[in-house]
């Protein structure tokens, strides 16, 4: 029954799908492109490097998938897929770093299988160790209908920060991992990238890290010690604050919650409380990802505001804001939501409020 709840246990770890890319002990593999390579990061195993100087808004890498798989997909069926791979594919991906050693599993799977072979016995353990590199380093990805855990061999590599230097965004349909610069990048710092919920408070951080991927995270945000530490830790409690507030007003999409039925006054003061919230998020580029969201639940407000008294300058302002909201968009959502909001805006432009 141990046997069984392991094999269950594994399961379940593999579903609840993540991405890490500590690889302490690995092979070091020197690939490298225009802008980035790999190699030792310290105390950290491997990580990826920029190799020259990166603007904000640049793409770092966009990197295919290597290998794709889903939630409840059964464990042989998944590693029957994978040996069907190109050989140097699978190599690369058995390189990735492993949760747990495989050689953990040696000892119960020689002593559970006794009368298998030795190769079939090591097929055991190769399916083990997929399942563990899948649930260790696989990037989350939403599709139209369904979310897919996927192993990309660049984009695995990348460290976790708090306060990362990079984000994801659209692919274009392409499928390929896209990385962003969210700041201006120097060449030789590294490149960072966030696998929990960066705006969470330090200790939730902290416990998902240590409890899903096995670290402390040391990044200026953990680092108490830090003279960023305090300062950002204020933000972030100021921001869950305003969110904790907005809650009577607006959905968990972030719109507006039965527009039409605010009055001038109240609206104003939901205007307030998006300005405050677009201040904080402005103020850290780990946190300009989020503002999107924000531009969109402000102009909708504005819209509403326009709409109670067709006061100019509150159309104004909504132009304004959903000018920002394209902007976001095309940085970290891709052109064709953008190019929706853009059709509005020349509408609006025309004083046309039909579509809002
Ligand atoms: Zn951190």
């Amino acid at each position: 029954m141990a046997w069984l709840r392991r094999i269950l246990k594994l399961q379940s770890t593999s579903q609840a799908l993540g991405r890490f890319a500590r690889s302490a002990g690995q092979h070091l593999g020197k690939k490298s492109s225009s802008v980035f390579e790999i190699r030792t990061s310290p105390g950290k195993g491997l990580g990826v490097f920029a190799t020259k100087d990166i603007p904000r808004n640049a793409d770092i890498m966009r990197d295919p998938p290597a290998f794709q798989t889903w939630n409840g997909e059964d464990l042989v069926e998944r590693h029957r897929r994978f040996i069907m791979l190109p050989l140097k594919t699978r190599q690369n991906i058995l390189k990735l770093s492993e949760g747990k050693s495989v050689l953990d599993y040696r000892p119960i799977v020689y002593a559970r299988y006794p009368r298998n072979n030795k190769y079939e016995r090591e097929s055991i353990l190769e399916i083990f160790k997929l399942e563990d590199i899948i649930d260790t380093n696989a990037f989350t990805i939403a599709h139209c209908n369904r979310l897919t855990a996927e192993l990309f061999l660049n984009g695995c590599r990348i460290n976790h920060s708090c306060i990362p230097n990079v984000d994801q965004v659209d692919n274009e349909g392409t499928g390929d991992l896209v990385m962003r610069a969210n700041r201006d990048i120097n060449a030789g710092e590294e490149i960072t990238t966030s696998y929990i919920m960066r705006a969470a408070p330090r200790e939730i951080r902290q416990r998902e890290l240590s409890g899903r991927w096995g670290f402390a995270c040391q990044c200026p945000a953990c680092d108490l010690g830090h003279p960023f530490s305090r300062p950002h830790k204020q933000r972030l409690k100021a921001l869950l604050r305003i969110y904790m507030n907005s809650v009577c007003y607006l959905g968990d999409d972030g719109r507006l919650k039965r527009p039409g039925t605010w009055s001038y006054a109240a609206l104003e003061r939901v205007t307030d409380s998006f300005r405050r919230r677009t201040e904080l998020l402005t103020q850290h580029h780990s946190l300009r990802s989020f503002t999107r969201e924000v531009y969109l639940g402000a102009f909708e407000v504005a819209i509403a505001k326009y709409k109670l008294r067709r006061v100019r300058s509150d159309l104004k302002e909504a132009l304004k804001l959903l000018q920002l909201t394209i902007q976001a968009e095309r940085i970290y959502f891709g052109e064709a939501i953008a190019r929706s909001h853009e059709e509005l805006y020349a509408k609006l432009e025309k004083g046309d409020i039909s579509g809002v």
